[in-house]
């Protein structure tokens, strides 16, 4: 069964961690390696001879054939950072390697950092996350419906126009028997030209589209999606349909997954993020012992974004 596969499998340990990245030299290693995998290239002109001086007990690559000076961190999410990178290692470790979402709280307690730091530890890790998922798309038999995030949803729609609840779109690719693969979450209104907009970025156009009878899922046709419609009365009962087994687990997991993790405030703010770290996760539940390379590669490629752009909320449209 898929979710024993998800549940048995092995993880890094911690023991394998600590020892891959246990100190700060052995994280600037690795980090070199992942940022530079076939040897410097200057981020300027691609350059690849270069020299290495230290400036401040910091370590900076100069480029032989342009003025350019590059720190490890420098140009990536990382950049300007005062915490050690073994914090930023662990709490990466600790954000994969969990079945649950880890809280910025909890991030303090386990790292011995103050709130503000694992905070901003999280969000920058979670940007990073929502960047690589930014432009997933979803094609074959695709599964898609709406809920909201802080709010119930047993009991099938009766989220639907509730106040002060962030409605976001979920779809999920299966396999043709209804075996979930990959999924895509977005907070968006539940609109007919949200909905469009999501499937034009989100759905392939070969993709069939199982929605229930919400008028606006008929606009992943717009895209030239096949959308099969199955209409639902509402209730328990559409919850239970075997057509919606996919999206209907993955809203499940993602409730438990987010339950008394995170204070709703943090929802409305920033949701983006935190169905984005979900999403990451999800679509890499297969592969836990490289999901943390994957994340360091994805930290690499995230542009830096200080504090104050990180704290902007972003408005669900
Ligand atoms: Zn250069």
């Amino acid at each position: 069964m898929a979710t024993n596969r998800v549940q048995f499998q092995r993880g890094l340990s911690m023991s394998e961690f600590f020892e891959r990245y246990g100190t700060e030299d052995k994280c600037r290693q690795a980090l070199e390696a992942a940022r530079w995998p076939r040897g410097f290239a200057c981020p300027a002109c691609g350059g690849a001879a270069r020299s290495v001086f230290e400036r401040g007990g910091m370590r900076y690559w100069q480029c032989a054939a342009c003025p350019h000076q590059t720190s490890l961190t420098s140009g990536t999410i990382f950049q300007g950072t005062k915490l050690a990178l073994r914090v930023w290692f662990q709490a990466m470790q600790l954000l994969t390697q969990s079945k649950n979402n880890v809280s910025a709280l909890e991030l303090r307690r386990q790292l011995g950092v103050n709130y503000h730091s694992a905070w901003l530890l999280k969000h920058k890790i979670m940007q990073a996350m929502r960047l690589t998922e930014d432009g997933r798309e979803l094609d074959g038999r695709v599964e898609i419906d709406d809920a909201y995030l802080g709010g119930e949803r047993s009991g099938g729609k009766r989220g639907r126009g509730s106040e002060n609840k962030v409605p976001f779109i979920a779809a999920v690719q299966t396999t043709p028997s209804g075996k979930p693969i990959v999924a895509c979450l977005r907070a968006q209104p539940h609109t007919i030209e949200q909905v469009g907009a999501f499937a034009a970025t989100h759905i392939a156009p070969t993709a069939t589209v199982i929605s229930d009878g919400l008028s606006c899922f008929r606009a992943t046709a717009l895209v030239g999606a096949e959308h099969q419609r199955v209409v639902t009365g509402g209730g328990k009962a559409s919850v239970e349909r075997p057509e919606f087994k996919a999206i209907n687990t993955l809203l499940g997991n993602l409730k438990t997954a987010i339950t008394g993790t995170y204070h709703a405030f943090d929802f409305t703010k920033y949701a983006h993020r935190y169905l984005a770290e979900f999403q990451f996760r999800f679509n890499r539940r297969f592969n836990m012992r490289t999901i943390f390379h994957r994340l360091l590669r994805s930290m690499l490629q995230a542009p830096p974004t200080p504090e104050p752009a990180i704290r902007t909320a972003e408005a669900c449209t």
